[in-house]
Parts: structure tokens; sequence; C-alpha cells
């Protein structure tokens, strides 16, 4: 297991557009390790998803995952996901505030996200995905596929009166998020 340090803002990689990568190299050894080191490297530190740029990367790729997490009991859960070149087209003009953190941002923040959108990407196995996604999958899709093209989710935020450090957010803000987000999933069932 190698878990690798995780870049904060600040960093110039995290500004960076990521490079595809030729579907001929996904099988190699570097990409298939750079794979590993992302997913020990999210799991480890507790976090959603995880692009490359943010372990200082510059590959198109990004790993996602969401398990049974007592402390956000409302997200849904996301299997195992390794998404390499994704591309992300909004299917309609639906929208939904999340309240979104960040492995390489110190606080919290609300950012509109597209509810329903269509992904195309290829799997660590190089089999290329044509899928739907919704909901708060959807936003955590958004969430990462933005690291790959240099943007975080503060550069999102409309309200700067909703960022708010972890703890603060906990004390002031997480009941009311929670409540509302978990109309949202009802209603949306992702
Ligand atoms: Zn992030």
């Amino acid at each position: 297991m190698t878990v690798r340090p995780i870049l904060s803002i600040g960093h110039p990689t995290l500004r960076v557009v990521a490079d595809d990568v030729p579907v001929d190299r996904i099988g190699s050894p570097e990409v298939q390790q750079l794979i590993d080191d992302l997913i020990d490297t999210m799991r480890y530190a507790n976090g959603a998803g995880l692009a490359a740029t943010q372990i200082d990367e510059r590959l198109r790729i990004a790993v996602m995952e969401v398990g049974e997490n007592p402390r956000y009991p409302y997200k849904p859960r996301i299997p195992l996901t390794v998404a390499i070149n994704p591309v992300i087209e909004p299917i309609d003009d639906e929208t939904v505030v999340i309240n979104e953190g960040c492995l390489s941002v110190p606080m919290r923040g609300d950012v509109e996200r597209h509810v329903n959108i269509r992904v195309h990407y290829h799997d660590r196995d190089g089999v290329a995905h044509d899928e739907i996604k919704r909901g708060l999958t959807a936003g955590t899709w958004q969430h990462e596929c933005d690291h790959l093209d240099g943007v975080l989710f503060i550069d999102r935020v409309t309200d700067p009166a909703t960022l708010a450090t972890w703890d603060e957010f906990e004390r002031f803000h997480r009941d009311a998020f929670v409540e509302r987000i978990t109309d949202f999933v009802e209603r949306v069932g992702s």
C-alpha cells in the first residue's frame, strides 16, 4: 500500500490542465501503479474521490468510492470507480446546491452542480464506458473532473458567506444541510 502526500490549495499542480492518458498506456505498470496509489491514498484520507493532480501527477485519472459512512449517512454509495480521461455532458438544466469539501482545501462551501449528467471514460482495464449519473453522485463526478482541469470547488462557490471550516460547518451548518440534502437524495434516488 502506498499513501502519497495530498497537495493543498496553492500548489501549482492543482491548477494545471492534466494530460489525457493514451489508451494504449492504460495497462502500463506506471499507470496501473498510479491508479493503485490513488485508491490507497483516497481510502487512507477517507475521501469520496481523488484526482491525480492532487498527488502531483498531471494525468487525467480520478478515483471515486463512497461506502457506508456513519458521519455522512445521506451520501449514496459509489462503488470503487476508476475514471480515465473522463468527459462530462450535462443532460438538462436541473441543478442542485451541494455543500462540498475537498482533501486539498481546508474548508467547505456551497456549489451549484448539474443533477443529471452523462459520463464517458475508460476504466483501468481500458474498457470504454458511457453512463448516466445523477444527484450527489453526479456532483462527485463533477468535483473530480474539475480537478483534472485545474478547477477547485471554491472557484465555483458563488456565495462566499457559505464558506466554513470543517469545525464551524459541523457546529453551525451541518444539520440544515443534511436535512435539505436528505430530502433531495430521497427524491432523486442517488
Ligand atoms: Zn477535491
